[in-house]
């Protein structure tokens, strides 16, 4: 994997450069043969070489959009009308609200499920069309069990999209594992530098393939070549980043679960977290987000995020920067069971000596555990 993400997706013709140039360009000459190509229903070759380099990484097919959310409305839109879905009752809002919109419109019905509940979501399956996970959830970072969940959707004839977005191709390889579309806000980790929006599907199913390039046509969700170029330059380091990343990521975890005024870490890479003996069997990392939650009610939280200084007061993840946020500040995420105090914390590159320092003082005005307390878990 550190080597596939430096070498695929360039080109090997004598004389090429080493990395294929973002072409700015929407429309290309016809030809007298008839070829007559327009970027928004041929791609070109800056959007291939993202696609072989993200392809390689998860080993399938892989089809790049101009967002993370145009790559799910791709799956999720494509299904024929009448559809059933089961769904996560937690997972990024955008996934929640287009789930939420389909059913709206009457045309899928939506069974929501908490997905790291095995035997809920097989319970679910029984005449479903979709299955969608994440891995790990947003914000909440549960863990659901891959394999059982992609062999119960097999028997019972159910597609499975993975929105791996968390875990990265670093982290997980869903394809192998059974699922039958991998999704990625590329804008995430694979950009990572938090410069640009792409979204990305990658199938093994040639068939699938076909319908979900053909969705990607009609809904005119085609990134910009200079986002593909940049995702692949992101993509180029991905492996150090999240080697770092995931190192910071464990340290601060260990020290925010020993804090006065911290009174939950969820972060799987954490033997006493409840997915870690999962993601252990199924994951080759455990991601660089960490959710934590705090004393105090919502607004201390609020003005803990407010006073961090090297880490960013921001929405977004994935990038060399840390960002902090309390999601419980949208509604659809309260309504979905985020805690009021959970912060959110994406962790990046920098030292992670400055990002506890900068950590502990953004938490120094939060009450203090006290002996009467109820126990941390
Ligand atoms: N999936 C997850 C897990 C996300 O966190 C996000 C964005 O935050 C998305 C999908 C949507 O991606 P995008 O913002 O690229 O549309």
């Amino acid at each position: 994997m550190e080597s596939i993400v430096v070498a695929a997706g360039r080109p090997h013709e004598p004389g090429a450069p080493l990395s294929v140039p973002p072409l700015l360009n929407a429309t290309f000459r016809s030809a007298h043969d008839g070829t007559n190509a327009y970027l928004r229903n041929e791609s070109s070759d800056s959007v291939r070489a993202f696609e072989q380099a993200v392809g390689a990484l998860e080993g399938g097919t892989a089809i790049a959009f101009a967002s993370g959310m145009a790559a799910i409305a791709a799956v999720v839109e494509g299904l024929p009308s009448g559809s059933t879905v089961v769904g996560p009752v937690a997972a990024y809002s955008g996934t929640i609200s287009l789930l939420a919109e389909q059913q709206r419109l009457g045309r899928a019905t939506v069974r929501s499920v908490d997905i790291t509940d095995t035997d809920a979501v097989i319970a679910a399956l029984p005449g479903a069309d979709l299955l969608w996970v994440e891995a790990l959830t947003n914000p909440l970072l549960g863990v659901p069990d891959l394999p059982a969940l992609f062999d119960a959707a097999r028997t019972a004839g159910v597609l499975v999209g993975v929105d791996a977005t968390f875990a990265t191709p670093v982290a997980l390889r869903a394809l192998d594992l059974g699922a039958d579309v991998v999704m990625h806000s590329a804008t995430k980790f694979l950009g990572g530098h938090s410069d640009l929006l792409m979204g990305v599907l990658v199938v093994r199913a040639p068939d699938l393939a076909d319908s979900l390039t053909a969705r990607r046509r009609l809904a005119g969700a085609m990134p910009g070549a200079l986002e593909c170029f940049l995702a692949l330059r992101g993509v180029r380091t991905l492996a150090v980043r999240m080697e770092r990343a995931q190192a910071n990521a464990i340290e601060l975890a260990v020290r925010l679960a020993a804090h006065p005024a911290v009174t939950r870490v969820r972060y799987p890479g954490l033997p006493s977290d409840p997915g870690h003996e999962r993601a252990s069997r199924q994951q080759s990392g455990f991601g660089a987000v960490i959710s934590f939650e705090v004393t105090g009610a919502a607004g201390d939280a609020e003005r803990a995020c407010q006073r961090v200084e090297l880490i960013t007061h921001a929405t977004s993840l994935g990038g060399v920067e840390s960002i902090i946020e309390r999601r419980a500040r949208y509604d659809i995420d309260a309504a979905a069971g985020c805690p009021p105090t959970l912060l959110r914390l994406s962790v990046g590159i920098e030292h992670v000596d400055d990002l506890w320092a900068d950590l502990t003082q953004a938490l120094a005005e939060l009450p203090s555990l006290t002996d009467g307390d109820p126990v941390r878990s």
